[in-house]
């Protein structure tokens, strides 16, 4: 996966929306202001590519973006808004396990968890559709510049824990700050 090489494909909001599974894909899922955004521009090396300040109404679809000519990187919808109106959500439950459940291309999904919190009561959800979806899934540790050393490995024992649960985890996580670069070139090599 090399800079230039992103262009946003299309936002889906249903199943029939979805791209033609001609390409493998890896998709990010995460908290809404977990740091999901800046971590796509971040690997693509396209600032503002993904939309980095996100309103409830506006992150409800699945976006596409190619990754050279043989893979989709996909963003999936932000979660955890507190006050998103029931229906919006609901919508949002079913999508992502249509998706996750339903796309062949699918390779590997990336949870992001931010290193101040670990993994949330709100996290375990997707945490969960994944399994039952059997999509291999890793953590990646966003905005690791915010926390002190002893901090973080504090959270990442903590994120192992919950990792331990899931089956469908893999159990190598990747600690990342996109504002400082940090774990960039290896989530690259990993995608
Ligand atoms: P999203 O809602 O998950 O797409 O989150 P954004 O990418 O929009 O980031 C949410 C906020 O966290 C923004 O204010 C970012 O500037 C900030 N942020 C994102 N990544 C990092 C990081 O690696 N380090 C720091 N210090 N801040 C970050």
């Amino acid at each position: 996966l090399f800079a230039g090489e992103t262009e946003f494909v299309k936002g889906v909001v249903a199943m029939s929306g979805l791209p033609a599974p001609n390409r493998l894909e890896v998709c990010f899922a995460g908290r809404s202001n977990v740091g999901k955004s800046s971590l796509i521009n971040a690997l693509t090396g396209r600032k503002g590519l993904a939309r980095a300040s996100n309103t409830p109404g506006r992150t409800q679809e699945i976006n596409f973006f190619t990754a050279g000519d043989a893979h989709y990187l996909v963003d999936l919808p932000g979660y955890g808004f507190a006050n998103a109106p029931l229906p919006v959500v609901e919508k949002w439950q079913r999508l992502l396990k249509q998706y996750l459940s339903g796309r062949q291309t699918l390779r590997r999904a990336f949870v992001l968890i931010d290193a101040r919190h670990g993994v949330k009561t709100v996290d375990e959800e997707i945490l969960k559709l994944l399994d039952s979806a059997a999509v291999t899934f890793q953590a990646v540790l966003t905005k690791a510049d915010k926390v002190k050393e002893k901090e973080r490995a504090t959270i990442l024992d903590q994120v192992r824990g919950a990792l331990a649960k899931h089956p469908a985890a893999y159990p190598e996580i990747v600690v990342t700050s996109s504002e400082k670069g940090w774990g960039i070139p290896t989530l690259r090599a990993i995608i």
